[in-house]
């Protein structure tokens, strides 16, 4: 018996995107995959451990002290660096957890210096650079303030490393300000190089296909923090995907309802979508509760037996509609399958042939947007050989 609404994960092609990025970092570089939002809507335990135990990954990233903790909890035991802020409050279970805290201001590591005591010293810690970003970090355009810095807290903290985040890694317009941005990250990484930070790193998925060039040192591009490359999705619609990465979550949902809608009649909330023609029209029993964008309303489109069949009227809460009347056709003509549209036959949402990136092209918005908002309610379920 099929769901009502579920998300597939193929964990083969999340180990297989791993491998082939790996392929592609220069020798000396180390993936550090990024597990916030959930894994992006994948599950962050299950993809972790699975990196973990299949492709030997012993490095990782999250957004927050409860991810980091979930996946110490779930056994996951390489380096685990929480890239944004953690409430000062928890200094103890960042020391407890061994999780590596991202330093976002010369104030935020004085601060968390203090609630650490005599502890802080074990307390892992990497100071972010603001190159361009201007979100977090030191400003580069003082790098003899930015040493300074990190040279006191490296005295106190066990330093681990620096990073920065490149603003428009995935646009080849701004190439010349993605350059300056690494190369003022690269000055300040080279006036600490006494230290021997082991993580030093700027790169994410748009970075790390297209600014990992022998320019860069590798004491300065240790690491590739790999998001949305991992889950088999662009970075942006003009992003070039190096052969064989693939999606690795499809939804799925299934026909609930066939009815005739006839000339002249409208769809849905709103009636934004009058019939100009008799219709068959199917409604699907996922809505914008289980993150299925409202904004498809009239512009998204499932995949039923292989047919494109578009959202009609507005999305509602639980529930949308699609225009199944080519479809229909088919199946009368026996060119489609007999019961594809009976009650319970499947409907993909996202699959290959309609991916978060297709999706995300219909509705000016961007794939990670997408997968990170499938909600909670959408059961996840793990296919591997
Ligand atoms: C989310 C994030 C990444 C990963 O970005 P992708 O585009 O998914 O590869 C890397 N670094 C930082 C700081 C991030 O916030």
């Amino acid at each position: 018996m099929l769901g009502r609404s579920w998300v597939e994960i193929d964990l083969d092609r999340i180990a297989e995107n791993y491998r082939i990025c790996e392929k592609l970092l220069r020798p000396g570089q180390t993936i550090m995959a990024v597990m916030k939002a959930d894994a992006y809507g994948h599950g962050d335990t299950v993809t972790a451990k699975l990196l973990q135990e299949r492709c030997g990954c012993r490095s990782f990233a999250v957004s927050n002290i409860e991810e980091a903790e979930g996946l110490r909890k779930a056994g996951v035991d390489g380096q685990i660096l929480i890239l944004g802020y953690t409430p000062l409050s928890c200094a103890s279970e960042l020391l407890e957890y061994d999780i590596t805290q991202a330093l976002l201001s010369e104030e935020y590591a004085q601060l968390l210096l203090e609630v650490a005591g005599e502890k802080a010293s074990k307390l892992k810690a990497q100071f972010a650079i603001d190159t361009g970003m201007k979100r977090i970090g030191l400003d580069s355009s003082d790098p003899e303030g930015c040493e300074a810095v990190i040279r006191k807290f490296a005295a106190r903290f066990d330093m681990t490393g620096i990073f920065t985040h490149i603003a428009a890694a995935d646009n080849a317009s701004e190439d010349e300000f993605s350059l300056g941005q690494i190369k003022s990250f690269i000055e300040i990484s080279e006036r600490l190089s006494d230290l021997e930070l082991p993580c030093v790193h700027y790169m994410n998925s748009a970075a790390g296909l297209r600014h990992n060039t022998q320019a860069v040192p590798l004491s300065a591009s240790a690491f590739a923090r790999l998001g949305i490359v991992l889950y088999g999705l662009k970075p942006d619609a003009s992003s070039l995907m190096p052969g064989g990465i693939k999606p690795a979550l499809a939804w799925r949902s299934v026909i609930a309802m066939v009815k005739a809608v006839r000339a002249g009649e409208s769809i849905g909330y709103g009636r934004s979508f009058s019939a100009d023609r008799d219709m068959t029209v199917a409604t699907v029993p996922t809505g914008y509760a289980d993150g299925y964008r409202r904004s498809l309303s009239n512009k998204g489109f499932v995949i039923i037996a292989g047919c494109r069949c578009r959202v009609v009227g507005r999305v509602c809460m639980d529930q949308l509609m699609a225009d199944v009347t080519e479809l229909q056709k088919l199946i009368d003509c026996g060119k489609a399958p007999a019961g594809a549209l009976d009650i319970g036959s499947e409907v993909s949402l996202l699959s290959d042939e309609y991916s978060a990136d297709d999706m995300a092209e219909d509705i000016s918005s961007i794939s990670y947007e997408i997968i990170c908002g499938i909600s909670k309610r959408v059961p996840r379920k793990y296919l591997q050989k």
